[in-house]
């Protein structure tokens, strides 16, 4: 029986039966791994802290060969998120980021993900972590077209583009189109530069949040097909955020 030891984090963690757990592990090196922790249900088991979601641990797995489900025997919390635990805003967000890493990468996306649960977790706004969390996954994928200058005519886009989300194709506003989606000047910034510390840390105009969170968006659900809860997820996140996140 092969023994993994690794650093994960807790994507879910359901119950099973009246005392232990299932969980779901991203791994850096491993992917996916789900487990049943048993006893994770006892208030002080030993395995009860190590499987709460979002939280990074040190696992000891064993797996069995032929079987999906493996057996977690250590999980020693590195890393936890009360912040997330506690708002169910952000919980919902780190869901939605977690649901789509697993939809879409499941090799490639740990640093990632949990380079954005950690931005969650330190008060970043939301609509900025959600934007580095897919431009990063585009990134990765190849996917991410240029916003800095027209495919067509090479023009500036500092003042506003206009994506072409089919053909992945960023354009000035000269060559306006049916279907197009306008990004305004702030949006087109936010886009390019969302990776930036001082832009993480910064504030930003809501019409620049938006316009930059839809454009990437739109870019993810195309490409990705997410036909997952994420819409709904986001929808309703983004919603909420509009309501009490100002201020
Ligand atoms: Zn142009």
């Amino acid at each position: 029986m092969p023994l993994v030891k690794t650093e994960a984090i807790v994507l879910t963690a359901r119950p099973l039966g009246d005392t232990s757990k299932i969980v779901t592990l991203l791994t850096p090196q491993r992917g996916v791994i789900r487990a049943v922790a048993k006893g994770a249900r006892r208030p002080k088991g030993r395995l009860a802290s190590g499987t709460v979601a979002y939280r990074v641990i040190e696992a000891i797995i064993y797996l069995k060969e032929g079987r999906e489900l493996g057996h977690l025997s250590e999980a020693h919390v590195i890393w936890s998120a009360p912040r997330i635990g506690g708002n169910w805003r952000l919980f919902l967000i780190a869901g939605t980021l977690s649901e789509t890493v697993l939809a879409v990468t499941e090799e490639g996306g740990y640093h990632l993900l949990r380079t954005s649960v950690e931005l969650l977790e330190g008060g970043i706004e939301p609509r900025l972590v959600m934007l580095f969390f897919f431009k990063g996954l585009l990134k990765a994928q190849g996917l991410w077209p240029d916003f800095t200058s027209c495919v067509v005519c090479d023009g500036d886009l500092s003042g506003g583009a206009m994506l072409d989300t089919p053909d992945g194709r960023v354009l000035c506003g000269r060559h306006r189109r049916e279907g197009y989606l306008p990004i305004n000047a702030g949006g087109v910034r936010l886009l390019n530069e969302v990776e930036r510390r001082s832009v993480l840390k910064g504030r930003h105009a809501d019409r620049a949040l938006e316009s930059a969170l839809k454009a990437c968006l739109s870019l993810a659900e195309y490409h990705f097909d997410l036909r997952l809860r994420s819409d709904k997820l986001l929808a309703g996140a983004e919603h909420l955020l509009e309501r009490t996140g100002r201020g």
